[in-house]
């Protein structure tokens, strides 16, 4: 807790992640620069309590309220204020006591709070891209209302916010979004029909959580990515192009009208971007592993195999028909990916869930709040039909 104008003061909704985790080791590294304000998580009690007793912060929600007892026992001796439930998150993202949302909750649980901190003001730097796929418009529409700066943390974003400092008069061509290609690049249904989720987990460069890491297996990732690139960079879906490169060094590129293409690299560690969206405008000094180039090889790139995961090619199709069929599509993989990882469905039938939800919720052109709301549910309901989930 601090009143220091030089000090950001940061909420981290979402705390106890992998993202959560390392914003507080970027925070813990300059003390001098950020302070911690407000966490949250949705079931991690214990982690959530070791953060809070580290790190001090004005407030705690724990999302999950049959835990809250045991928070506010385990909190008696200080301060922190203990909140507990969904609307709790809500709350605590209009209070006064903070300047940076860093949004690192994941999925569409991640919509509200974010929506409620951009209409009260605040800065946010986003690692939660489900916010943008749902409803990118309305985000935009009161980021652009509410005169909110929103900085990406995901790694690919980022990097084309680096290339684009600087260049606010000048028109992009496209983007290019590299890929890893996760576990899976190379490999065919035959070999994909008897995947199972601890194979699935193993992804060749980032570690990350379950969801995102089954994401990237499916490259539902990348397709989620285009969309957060659309409303980010306010582009068509032309302009947005993907290419597999295995290294995870390049972390994405611009090219511009002279045909001048511009790139981020690094080694791949999120607490790059993580640091970078915290401490915007500036760069400030790290301890992190540099890139030595002598010791890479090649850099490689190619076209993605959308016949093969067919995620990347439903998430084109609704990034070019846009309305509520990205937040359908959206909603279909949060409940597909759950199941797969409590081996109910095989890793092939993601795809089949989304698709035949995707052909099932009627379209909506425009929808209102409201509307997406109401997608996102009956997505939910018509997918946990299809696998028997209910
Ligand atoms: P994790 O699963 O590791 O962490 C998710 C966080 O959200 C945890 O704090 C979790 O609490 C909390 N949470 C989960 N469900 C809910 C809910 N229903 N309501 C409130 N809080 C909830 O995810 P990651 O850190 O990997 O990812 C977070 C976001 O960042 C995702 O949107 C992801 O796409 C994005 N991202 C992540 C990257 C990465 O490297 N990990 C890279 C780029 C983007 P608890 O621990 O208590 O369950
Ligand atoms: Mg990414």
């Amino acid at each position: 807790m601090t009143s220091d104008p030089y000090i950001k003061r940061i909420a981290l909704f979402g705390s106890t992640g992998s993202i959560g985790v390392q914003t507080l080791e970027v925070i813990e590294a300059h003390p001098d620069k950020f302070s911690v304000e407000i966490l949250t998580a949705h079931k991690n009690h214990d982690l959530l309590v070791r953060q809070a007793l580290q790190f001090n912060p004005n407030i705690v929600v724990i999302v999950d309220d049959t835990r809250y007892a045991e928070v506010k026992e385990a909190l008696a001796n200080t301060d922190i204020k203990v909140f507990a439930g969904e609307k709790a998150l809500e709350e605590v993202a209009a209070m006064d006591c903070y300047d940076l949302m860093l949004a690192a909750i994941v999925g569409y649980a991640g919509l509200r709070p974010t929506l409620k901190a951009i209409c009260h003001g605040k800065t946010i730097a986003l690692a939660n891209k489900e916010t943008l796929v749902v409803a990118g418009d309305i985000v935009i529409q009161k980021a652009v209302e509410n005169r909110v700066p929103i900085i990406p943390v995901d790694s690919e974003h980022s990097a084309i916010f680096q290339c684009l400092v600087g260049e606010t008069r000048n028109r992009i061509e496209k983007i290019i979004l590299t890929a890893s290609g996760g576990p899976f690049l190379g490999r065919k249904p035959n070999y994909l029909v008897n995947v199972k989720k601890e194979h699935a987990l193993q992804h060749p460069n980032w570690t990350m959580g379950a969801k995102i890491t089954i994401d990237s297996a499916t490259l539902m990732n990348k397709g989620l990515e285009m969309i957060e690139a659309k409303w980010l960079f306010n582009l068509e879906p032309e302009q947005i192009q993907v290419l597999i490169h295995p290294q995870s060094i390049i972390h994405s590129m611009v090219q511009f009208e002279d045909g001048s293409v511009k790139a981020q690299m690094g080694l791949p560690d999120m607490k790059l971007p993580i640091q970078y969206a915290l401490a915007f405008p500036k760069r400030i000094v790290s301890n992190f592993p540099r890139c030595d180039f002598k010791k890479i090889n090649s850099l490689t790139f190619e076209e993605p195999d959308i016949r093969t995961f067919r995620n990347l090619a439903l998430a084109k199709d609704a990034l070019h028909k846009g309305g509520n069929l990205p937040c359908v599509m959206n909603a279909a993989n949060e409940l597909a990916v759950y199941a797969f990882l409590r081996n109910r469905i095989g890793f092939l039938d993601i795809t089949d869930v989304i698709e035949r939800t995707m052909d099932k919720v009627h379209f909506i052109d425009n929808p209102t709040l409201d509307e997406y709301f109401e997608s996102d549910g009956e997505a939910r309901n018509y997918a946990a039909d299809i696998m028997h989930l209910s």
